[in-house]
């Protein structure tokens, strides 16, 4: 072979590119058309999987060793090629050995000499680069069978930011097309605003940040936003790409997670629903005050519904049998409402105040009973901003409409049929609260009365009384019959009797009126403590009562009568509640500068339940002591009295071993 010729040049470069190791092996040959002989050398024989022959190999044989799919395109070119001198190229397969096959790329050009057509060429062996060919192109048919088929939406996004590849999930997630999506930063179009609505500038994506930091990141939950506005909850993992130890592209992989996210909303809500449920219906039905419990209601179904705003108005009929309208606002300001004074009588509220039914409009600019009625036709300026809409009408056990709860809210649908079942439910609550509170609210009143009857019947009494002892003392000392004598001792003794009681409800007038004066000065309790005594023991006959206290004067600062009725009051107790029993034990102890006085008695004693309550008024316990009268108000005088002075009164007891009353108050450092 010449050294200048095509097949001689060709070699050259070919071999150099072999020593690179960038091809297999390469032969060249010689085809004398006219002969149909090749003379290949040996490398070239081996290439094809022939014996090497000095005296060439023919045509036919040669042929024999390529494929036969690739044979006629091969013979086709070659005469195409016949007399054009071009050199022409030809890839195709070799069946070396049976079932074996190598790639190879024979360049070749035909030359007419002395009329005898010859074709000169190389053959190359390129099974290396076709396998790595064919093993590239199945990876990328791989790759593209995946981000075909991922459920997950992938963008691959340049240093700068621009999106340069995305898949069909990706399209389907966001509505862009990839037309559209390469056109601006990837940020801009899908991840612009802050889940808290702010403008989200893209200096400060931690996505974007990704490749310049080189930081992975992993299931990042965050907000993208789809090409029509409404956002998208995603999780999404982010994995920067180097080359040669250069940035150039980030992985984004973004997963849906709306659905989820909504579900775990829901499940949030519902927790929250039940919670508020669970502590309104708690706290109402122990509440007895009415502005409470409409304020109660009102905050807690205004979050219920998620309303902008909520009001309660409940018409309340007074003392004198006039009927107004209260209520409560949650969620606005009661200026915001003052101006426009209580909802009228118009169509809208009609439906709610009549007791119809529940409204919920989700546009009540919309509502054919909006915007009927003068001078506003629709809502007052300066209204609050309601387009929501939702009125449940809160209805007593009686039948009677007692008020009305009204949601708002600026945007339009936001209310639901499970708004409107909560709000039914915390309103047929609400309305037993309110009748209950009502029925306190009764209850109050008449007591209230009952004991301006006391103070006043009391007083009434107390007049005459007073007249019928002084004529009593007189006729004491007038000379009559000893007969008539102890008449009237016994007549005073009564009378004595009928004016303490009517003193101690005096007493209880006074206490409720918050009018009971204590004259304070400091004096012995001792001496009051005998004195008491002796006047019980003046007026009975049947129990005889033990003192055990120190010697030592205990000087205390209180109302010296007050601290003897009480006294008095305990000690006559224990007698009068021990009647099987003779003796009453008085015991005083002196704790630090507190005094601890204990009157014990053996006698019918007091049940645990029932302990807290004998201090209240009027309360007696009727069943131990059917034969026992009273009016029930010692203990309660007592209480009050030991309370103004800063002490404590308590019983221990149990029923037929007696009861020690307690009381304590404090000493004067001496
Ligand atoms: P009254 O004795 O007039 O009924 P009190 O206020 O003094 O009113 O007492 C209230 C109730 O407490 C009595 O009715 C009685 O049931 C009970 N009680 C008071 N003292 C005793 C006592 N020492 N032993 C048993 N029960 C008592």
């Amino acid at each position: 072979m010449e050294k200048d010729s095509f097949a001689a040049k060709q070699f050259l470069r070919i071999k150099d590119l072999e020593e690179k190791n960038a091809f297999g092996l390469v032969g060249t040959y010689l085809l004398d058309y006219n002969k149909k002989i090749v003379y290949g050398d040996r490398t070239l024989c081996k290439i094809y999987g022939l014996e090497y022959r000095k005296d060439g190999i023919p045509l036919d044989e040669f042929q024999s060793k390529i494929s036969i799919e690739d044979l006629e395109a091969a013979k086709a070119l070659r005469e195409k090629h016949i007399n054009d001198k071009q050199a022409y190229e030809i890839e195709y397969r070799v069946e070396i050995r049976p079932g074996e096959f190598s790639w190879v790329m024979a360049k070749a050009r035909a030359e007419v000499v002395d009329g005898n057509i010859l074709y000169e060429g190389i053959v190359i062996d390129i099974t290396k680069r076709k396998d790595a060919e064919f093993a590239l192109s199945q990876q990328t048919k791989l790759m593209q069978t995946i981000t075909d088929n991922a459920s997950s939406a992938l963008f691959l996004m340049d240093a700068k930011g621009f999106c340069t590849f995305m898949n069909p999930a990706a399209e389907a997630m966001f509505g862009y097309s990839y037309e559209e999506i390469k056109a601006r930063p990837l940020h801009d179009l899908v991840h612009h605003h802050y889940p808290d609505g702010r403008e989200y500038p893209i200096n400060e994506c931690p996505l974007d940040a990704a490749l310049r930091n080189n930081v992975e990141l992993r299931a990042k939950e965050d907000l993208f936003f789809h090409k029509d506005g409404y956002p998208l909850f995603v999780r999404c993992a982010v994995s920067p790409v180097f080359e040669n130890g250069l940035p150039v592209a980030t992985v984004i992989e973004v997963q849906d997670i709306t659905p989820q996210k909504n579900f775990e909303k829901i499940l949030q809500e519902q927790a929250e629903h039940l919670s508020i449920l669970n502590t309104v219906g708690q706290t109402i039905s122990e509440d007895l005050d009415l502005q409470n419990i409409l304020q109660k209601v009102t905050d807690a179904t205004t979050k219920l519904t998620g309303a902008a705003f909520g009001a309660f108005f409940y018409n309340v009929i007074d003392a004198r049998g006039e009927s107004f309208m209260l209520y409560t606002l949650s969620g606005a300001p009661r200026e915001a409402f003052d101006k426009f004074g209580m909802p009228r009588n118009t169509a809208v509220f009609h439906t709610t105040f009549s007791g119809e039914g529940v409204s919920r409009v989700d546009d009540i600019r919309k509502d054919r009973r909006y915007g009927k009625n003068s001078p506003h036709q629709g809502m007052p300026k300066g209204h609050l901003p309601v387009v929501s809409y939702l009125a449940v009408p809160v209805i007593s056990k009686s039948g009677k409409v007692i008020g009305g709860l009204f949601f708002g809210h600026p945007e339009p649908a936001m209310f639901t049929q499970i708004h409107e079942d909560l709000v039914m439910g915390v309103a047929s609550q609400a309305a037993i609260a309110l009748d209950n509170a009502k029925l306190y609210e009764e209850v109050k009143l008449l007591n209230a009365k009952k004991d301006e009857f006391i103070g006043l019947a009391s007083h009434e009494l107390k007049t005459p009384l007073t007249s019928i002892t002084g004529y009593l003392q007189l006729l004491q000392r007038s000379e009559t019959s000893e007969v008539n004598k102890n008449f009237i001792k016994k007549t005073i003794e009564k009378v004595d009797k009928l004016t303490s009681l009517v003193n101690d409800l005096l007493d209880v007038s006074k206490i409720e009126a918050g009018k009971l004066q204590l004259h304070l000065e400091n004096f012995d309790f001792k001496e009051v403590l005998n004195e008491s005594i002796e006047i019980a023991s003046y007026s009975n006959s049947t129990h005889l009562i033990h003192l055990n206290c120190c010697k030592d004067p205990l000087i205390i600062h209180a109302d010296r009568q007050r601290i003897e009725q009480v006294l008095i009051n305990l000690i006559t107790n224990a007698i009068k509640y021990s009647p099987k029993a003779n003796t009453v034990d008085i015991e005083v102890k002196r704790i630090g500068n507190e005094l601890t006085v204990g009157v014990r008695d053996y006698g019918i004693g007091i049940a645990k339940e029932k302990q807290a309550n004998i201090f209240s008024r009027f309360y007696r316990v009727e069943e131990l002591n059917p034969n026992i009268s009273g009016l029930g108000i010692g203990l309660y005088i007592s209480k009050e009295i030991i309370d103004r002075h800063n002490g404590k009164i308590w019983v221990e007891s149990e029923i037929g071993q007696g009861s020690v009353f307690y009381f304590t108050l404090s000493l004067i450092q001496s």
